[in-house]
């Protein structure tokens, strides 16, 4: 893998050979990229693609990247997602140069319309949606004209003008560009480029009750900011031509768009309006529920910045739509984690061990009851730091970590056999003690004292270490396991309702005994649950009671 991506580090993308190649010709001598989103819902995976190379190109290059919102519907946009982009584009690592609003072109944008009427090449329509559907044509058939096509410019602007002015009602007319009825590219058969809409926006509030298409604010915000690459997804392809022709018949700064292919991962959904309903309808608990491909799910789940970028990185720029496996994200989560998170001894399902022959150090008052150990906080990491747990006479290991009747590969612990404690001493399974019913309720051991981690001189050779916790001081956790939010790979693609296909076991809630360091774990912290997997606190933790969310296990353990 390592290899693989140094590969393509080498390799220019499409997108960075046409910008070297700009920036070769003289064409520019720095570059203009904008990240370009809808304020109407949060974040996903997918739009961190886009920011990464959006971001990613201004980073490589000479020159900057703004975020402007796209918010030209009235309808289904909203201040709080503003707030939450801007904050997830932070959060990711990135700086915008300037912060703009398409909304604050619709000044201009009102101009560049009455331009194009006065160049004869838009006019006022009053057929209906159906009307012009109607006369649209197909691929094979060539559209027909409107009867309102031959309106003078002088009809025409004094039409759009009314429509400004509130005189007209919803649907009842629209602005169009007058191009070319029999074209190959349907999308330039006379596109729409105002409907009214008597609607609130939330920045404009009450001053317009007509409101560009996204054909007509999208490449013209461009413009108006000096864009030199505008980078959006193939569905745009057939939309060039429209933001070309504008451009040219505008006369303003000739901007470029260039596509490249959404990102989709697995096993869940990328689309804003999709992710709305899980939380609309109660299907998550939020925009941030860990089990959420947004941004603020991600977080809350454990992802850090740095993973999220390196996944970006790794699947690059396609020209082909395709589907990414989640295990990625997942890999580049643990190759992260692994490197910064904290390690944490904590027994989820635990068994009691009784270490028959340990003599309790007498100090006084301390409710651990045995000595205190040094360990390391992360091995990967020499700045890591230390911290202290408590060995006692009394610990709990895992459940799974003893077996009555080994079978012959079994390192752990068994009637007869020796493991060690993570960094403490060996010990030697005695007994088991069971009760009426036949359960192990307790395990007798004996440990070594010479057998001490880092100075072991017991010459005792053991094959399996075991985490554990001191049973008189461990600290009970609810612990959030998170799986797949859906059962199959793509269900937007299937039959039916994609909700259909949501996995009804998505959340499993269960409770450990985490050694007392967690206590002073805060919202920003990173764990290693040894030989678990990488967890982080979660938000809901108040009242002493500390909740835990799985980011991801330690080794993929998940099959289809
Ligand atoms: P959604 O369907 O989720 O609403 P969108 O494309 O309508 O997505 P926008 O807010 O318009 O969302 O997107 C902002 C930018 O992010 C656009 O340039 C868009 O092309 C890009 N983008 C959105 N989804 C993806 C994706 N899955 N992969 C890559 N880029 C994406
Ligand atoms: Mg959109």
């Amino acid at each position: 893998m390592e290899e693989q991506k140094q590969k393509e580090e080498k390799s220019l993308n499409f997108l960075e050979e046409i910008i070297e190649e700009d920036l070769k010709s003289g064409r520019y001598v720095s570059i203009v990229t904008r990240f370009p989103p809808e304020p109407n819902g949060y974040l996903h995976i997918g739009h961190a693609s886009s920011i990464c190379l959006n971001f990613g190109l201004t980073l490589k290059y000479p020159g900057y990247t703004n975020l402007r919102f796209d918010d030209t519907n009235p309808v289904t946009e909203d201040t709080e997602y503003v707030e939450s982009i801007k904050d997830d584009i932070h959060w990711l690592g990135f700086s915008w140069k300037n912060e703009f609003y398409a909304s604050d072109y619709f000044d201009t944008l009102y101009g560049f319309a009455v331009k194009l009427i006065h160049k004869g090449l838009a006019y006022v329509d009053d057929s209906t949606s159906e009307e012009m559907a109607a006369l649209k044509g197909t691929h094979t058939v060539p559209g027909e004209k409107s009867v309102y096509r031959s309106r003078s410019v002088k009809e025409n602007l004094e039409l759009f003008a009314g429509m400004k002015n509130g005189e007209f009602d919803d649907g009842s007319k629209t602005l169009r560009a007058k191009i070319d009825m029999a074209h190959t590219n349907m999308l330039m058969r006379d596109p729409i480029l105002y409907r009214i809409k008597h609607a609130h926006h939330h920045r404009t509030g009450d001053k317009w009750c007509i409101y560009p298409m996204y054909d007509f604010a999208h490449g013209q915000s461009d413009s108006i900011e000096n864009v030199t690459h505008s980078i959006c997804t193939l569905e745009f392809v057939p939309h060039r031509e429209l933001y070309d022709w504008l451009i040219e018949k505008l006369e303003i700064y000739p901007s470029r768009q260039y596509e490249f292919a959404r990102r989709n991962i697995n096993y869940t959904v990328t689309s804003k309006r999709k992710l709305l309903q899980l939380v609309t309808e109660g299907f998550v608990t939020g925009w941030d529920d860990p089990r959420m491909p947004t941004i603020t799910g991600l977080r809350r789940r454990g992802y850090t910045p740095d993973s999220i970028r390196d996944f970006c990185d790794r699947i690059g720029v396609a020209k082909r739509e395709n589907m990414v496996d989640v295990g990625l994200l997942e890999f580049c989560a643990r190759e992260h984690l692994n490197k910064v998170a904290q390690r944490r001894m904590v027994v989820f399902d635990p068994v009691k061990v009784v270490i028959t022959n340990y003599k309790i150090p007498a100090i006084g008052s301390d409710l651990s009851g045995g000595e205190i150990l040094k360990v390391e906080n992360n091995p990967e990491d020499p700045l890591g730091g230390h911290r202290e747990i408590s060995f006692s006479n009394e610990i709990l290991i895992e459940g799974d970590d003893f077996m009555e009747v080994p079978s012959k590969k079994y390192f752990r612990l068994a009637p007869g056999q020796m493991v060690r404690l993570k960094s403490a001493y060996i010990i030697k399974c005695d007994e088991v003690i069971k009760d009426a019913a036949g359960k192990v309720v307790e395990l007798h051991c004996s440990y070594f004292p010479e057998s001490h981690s880092g100075n072991d001189v017991s010459g005792i050779k053991v094959k399996g270490t075991l985490h554990w916790v001191n049973a008189k001081d461990a600290i009970e956790i609810e612990v959030r396991e998170y799986d797949r939010l859906f059962k199959v790979e793509d269900a937007a693609s299937e039959e039916g309702d994609f909700k259909d296909y949501i996995n009804a076991d998505s959340l499993k809630i269960v409770k450990a005994f985490a050694e007392p360091a967690i206590l002073s774990a805060s919202l920003a912290d990173r764990f290693q649950f040894l030989r678990k997997g990488y967890y982080c606190l979660d938000k809901d933790s108040k009242d002493g009671k500390f909740i835990f969310n799985r980011t991801v296990t330690l080794k993929d353990g998940w099959k289809a």
